[in-house]
Parts: C-alpha cells; structure tokens; sequence
C-alpha cells in the first residue's frame, strides 16, 4: 500500500514509517519543507492527492515547545498547525479521483472532561469546555468527509494520550530529570495518566490503514479509537514506576501552581489533570497492545 503522512517527519511519524517499511508499503511524507520521499502542504494544495491507498495526519506544532512563551501566537499556530493541514488533506481527498481507502487522523484525549472519577470510551458523548478540547473539536471537524466520499473512504480518528517513547515526546524531556533524582509526581498525582507506548500508537495506526473486512460499506461517520493502553494509571503510579525502573528517588511533588506559571494553565491541565480513557472500541477491533501495562512499556523505553 502507498501511504502519505501529513507530519511524518515528528516523533510518531518515524515510528510509523519505520514499522510500514518493515511490512513492505511505500511512505510519502508531506512536510513543510522539500526533500527526498517528501512533498510540502503546498504541493498538495496546487497539485492534489498523488496516487495513495492510505492517508494519515500527524502535523501539528509541539504542544510541549520548550522554546515557547505561552502566548496567542503560539495558541494560533497550535490550531493552524492541526486544523489547517486537516482541511488540506480532507480536502485533497474528497476531489481525488482516486481517493484512499483509509483515512486516519490523529488529535488526542482533551476532548474528554478531566475528572478523578468518570471514564470515557470512544462512545461517550463530550462537548467542547476549554481550549484543548475547542482544538480537538475544530481538528476533527476539518477532517470529516463529505458523505459521498465517506461511502468509499473508510474514516478513522485516533485519540492518543501522551505518547512514550525513547526519541521524542513527553518521554525524551522527562529523563533528564528523572536520571538526576529531580523526577516527582505533578501535582496531586492522583490524576489519571491516560498514555501509549509509540510503537503500539504506530500499530494501531496501520491496524487502522489496512482495508476492512468488514463487508458494509464504512459509516459516513468516523470510526473512533482510544490510543490509549488499557492499563488505567495515575501520575503517581506513573513516577514511582519511572523512578523504579531507574533506580533514582522520586521523593519531591511538582506543585500545581509552579506548573501553571511555568507552562500556562491553559496547557498545564494535561499534566495537572487527567482522564480516565478506556480503549473499548480498539480493543473490540482486534488490536492487540504489544506494551499493555506501564513495567512492560517503561522497561522497553529505558532498557531498549
Ligand atoms: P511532533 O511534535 O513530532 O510533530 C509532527 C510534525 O508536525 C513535525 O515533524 C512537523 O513536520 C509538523 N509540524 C510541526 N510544527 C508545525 C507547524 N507549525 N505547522 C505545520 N506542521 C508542523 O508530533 P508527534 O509525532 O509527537 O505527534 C503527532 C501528532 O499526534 C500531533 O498532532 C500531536 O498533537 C498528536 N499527539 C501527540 C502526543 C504525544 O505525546 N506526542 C499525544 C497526543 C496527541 P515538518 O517539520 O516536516 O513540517
């Protein structure tokens, strides 16, 4: 199959490209910038869809810029990044001739109200009550096709939680501090830490790709899958896992307010507060987690 990644160039992308690679596709990554197995955003626009089977949107500015104020600029080029490269290629899509069986747009668990106690499956209704769910809200709308197109292109949203991995990520900002015996759980820590490990996001996005075999034609709606491991856990759980794993202390909370002032309150939610995400429909799909449990997934990470 031919696959064109939206972003392919990120943290998630390799990962993915890596594993289609492995199994024989061909991957064209879309990027801001020309290179050898790339085309840009305007290349798509000017030009249409080139030839594919499979289409997938990773693009999206790092939510997590360390480089970054937390500033208007930076909120609109959080939105543009998503909402924008959605449109082109949802776009580029519904005027193909040929359009790509699959459709796989990644956005993520903000939508889902934090909360200590609800859970949420791919079924629970939500509406949008902060800026990050406005995002996945906006984000998901660009993608959707029009009915006719949706009869023959199968449509699929991901919602991962925070991504773990060694090269990029939560993961790669959070081992220095963890090596230096600095690491400790955020806030409260009682908040629910909704994650997957990348090379199984990377799986379930190919799970996602491969034709269905499902007889019916696909539902003029999205199909939703939690990119999320079943295993529920907490941020403390998560940091004593961590610390663990690395023999090293885990002995000083982060307080909230600090995360707030260092990273804006708008964006520290996702690490002060959290979501208790179930992945019923991806697991009801017949994906298998190679990295179900934070030991197996954190050992991975740290030890390779
Ligand atoms: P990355 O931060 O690695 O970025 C992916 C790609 O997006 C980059 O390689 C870049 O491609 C492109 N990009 C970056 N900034 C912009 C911009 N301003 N405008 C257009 N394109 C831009 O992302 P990940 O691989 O970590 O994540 C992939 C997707 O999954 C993202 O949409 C992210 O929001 C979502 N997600 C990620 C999570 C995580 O923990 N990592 C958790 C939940 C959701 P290029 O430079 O080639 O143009």
């Amino acid at each position: 199959m031919r696959v064109l990644i939206g972003g392919g160039s990120g943290f998630v992308g390799r990962e993915l490209t890596r594993l289609l690679k492995s199994k024989g596709h061909e991957v064209t990554i879309i990027s801001r910038q020309p290179g050898p197995g790339r085309i840009t955003w305007a290349d798509v626009e000017s030009s249409g869809l080139p030839p594919c089977e499979g289409a997938v949107n990773l693009a999206g500015e790092n939510i997590m810029n360390p480089l970054r104020w937390w500033n208007d600029s930076y909120k609109r080029d959080l939105f543009s990044s998503r909402v924008d490269t959605t449109r082109t290629l949802a776009q580029a899509i519904s005027t193909s001739s040929l359009p790509p069986h699959s459709w796989v747009l990644i956005t993520g668990v903000a939508c889902y109200k934090p909360s200590l106690q609800n859970q949420y499956t791919e079924e629970s209704e939500w509406t949008s009550f902060d800026l990050l769910s406005r995002l996945v809200e906006e984000w998901e709308e660009a993608g959707r096709l029009p009915q006719s197109v949706a009869q023959k292109t199968r449509q699929v949203v991901i919602r991962p939680g925070a991504v773990l991995g060694r090269d990029g990520g939560a993961m790669k900002q959070m081992l220095t501090p963890f090596w230096l015996g600095l690491g400790g759980p955020l806030g409260s820590g009682r908040q629910p830490f909704p994650w997957i490990h990348v090379s199984d996001l990377a799986g379930l996005i190919l799970h996602a790709l491969e034709p269905s075999t499902n007889t019916t034609p696909p539902s003029t709606q999205p199909e939703v899958f939690n990119g999320v491991a079943p295993a529920l856990n907490t941020n403390y759980e998560f940091t004593k896992e961590l610390g663990r794993i690395l023999w090293r202390p885990t002995l000083f909370p982060v307080p909230g307010f600090l995360m707030d002032a260092l990273l804006g309150s708008e964006r520290a939610v996702i690490l002060t507060q959290g979501q208790k995400v179930i992945p019923k429909r991806t697991l009801e799909s017949g994906f298998q987690f190679q990295y179900p449990d934070l030991v197996s997934a954190l050992r991975k990470i740290v030890k390779g």
